[in-house]
């Protein structure tokens, strides 16, 4: 079999990465503070501050329908899932260039709407779109985005701090993306639903609000030991602070904060709705651990500043112990289900 040739669609998403991090060459270099492997690169700047950098590219097909979602909700969720990188680390967006790949049947009033939908929510995350590129595809078209940020080098939070006996804390609730993406699957809900809870579910699946002011409160508060975003889901993140961390870690299933409008849509779609919080993905919630005693200072510190909850939903454990799931009655294997976009 060896003239078989080997294609990245055997691979799985972070093995793919773990295969091409081998071939770069950036940890010799003296200005790269944060290489790959975290939420965003971290270049120096000089005088104590750094670069934030990160893209994301999303594909028609495969991150948002063909059909049904509108070109502003595609051009904010591009900006967003970017933005959010950046507030992981703890940075504030500043800059962002953006490629589109266009195949000749897309209509010029989609293309107007990515930037109106960039445009709407740019000002409030800080970030000034400069330009960028345009491509003609054959594929299906897509959209790329490159951000830049800036942070003080020492208020940079990484993956890799979490200690034995941190509490891991998340922002805001968790599952609602998973919610909103059920009920776009199953329009026939709609009516059976409020006004109020279609908007909130379908707008955190398709216009993800990324938390850049919480992101800086925690950072510039120097108590949170690790951080990043929840963009494929927790069951599966929280294995990225562990490993980068050499930790395990308990999640408590019963703290999880799930938001009115996700537990109506579960008890009438029958679904177990901490199913959508553990292995939905795509919150955009920033996921972070920090010293029990530091826990009350951060969370009234990010009320105060943004009115964002921060709830306590697990803790830091040996790394022997590996990652558990606690159960009202039992504590079982958190299972490694989480969302890949190669498979
Ligand atoms: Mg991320």
């Amino acid at each position: 079999m060896d003239n078989v040739q080997e294609t990245a669609g055997g691979f799985g998403e972070f093995a793919l990465i773990e295969r091409l991090r081998s071939k770069l060459r950036a940890s010799d270099n003296p200005d790269v503070v944060v290489g790959i492997g975290d939420d965003a690169a971290i270049i120096e700047a000089g005088n104590g501050k750094c670069w934030v950098i990160s893209c994301d590219v999303q594909v028609q097909g495969t991150h948002f329908p063909s059909e049904g979602v509108s070109g502003f909700s595609v051009g904010h969720k591009a900006l967003a899932v970017n933005v959010s990188d950046v507030a992981a680390m703890g940075g504030t967006p500043r800059f962002a260039l953006i490629s589109l790949g266009v195949h000749g049947d897309v209509p010029l009033a989609f293309l107007d709407e990515i930037y109106e939908g960039m445009n709407a929510k740019a000002e409030s995350w800080e970030v000034v779109v400069l330009g960028g590129n345009v491509t003609r595809t054959e594929g299906p078209f897509f959209i790329d985005v490159f951000v830049v940020g800036m942070m003080e080098r020492e208020d940079i939070l990484r993956r890799s701090g979490a200690k034995v006996g941190d509490q891991i804390l998340v922002t805001g609730h968790l599952g609602d993306a998973a919610a909103g993406l059920y009920l776009l699957n199953h329009p026939e809900l709609k009516s059976k639903v409020s006004d109020e809870t279609h908007t909130v579910l379908t707008f955190a699946q398709l216009r993800p609000h990324p938390r850049v002011h919480e992101g800086k409160v925690i950072s510039s508060l120097h108590l949170a030991t690790a951080m990043m975003d929840i963009s494929d889901a927790l069951a599966g993140d929280i294995r990225h602070i562990c490993s980068a961390s050499g930790v395990g870690a308990v999640i408590w299933e019963h703290e999880l904060p799930i938001s009115r409008s996700a537990l109506d849509l579960a008890s009438l779609a029958h679904v177990d709705p901490e199913e959508w919080a553990l292995y939905g993905g795509e919150d955009y919630q920033l996921l972070l651990t920090a010293p029990v005693s530091a826990v009350p200072v951060l969370q009234e510190a990010v009320r105060t500043a943004s009115g964002t909850t921060l709830t306590p939903i697990g803790e830091i454990l040996e790394e022997r112990k590996g990652l558990l799931l606690q159960k009202i009655d039992s504590t079982v294997p958190l299972e490694a289900r989480s969302w890949d976009h190669l498979k």
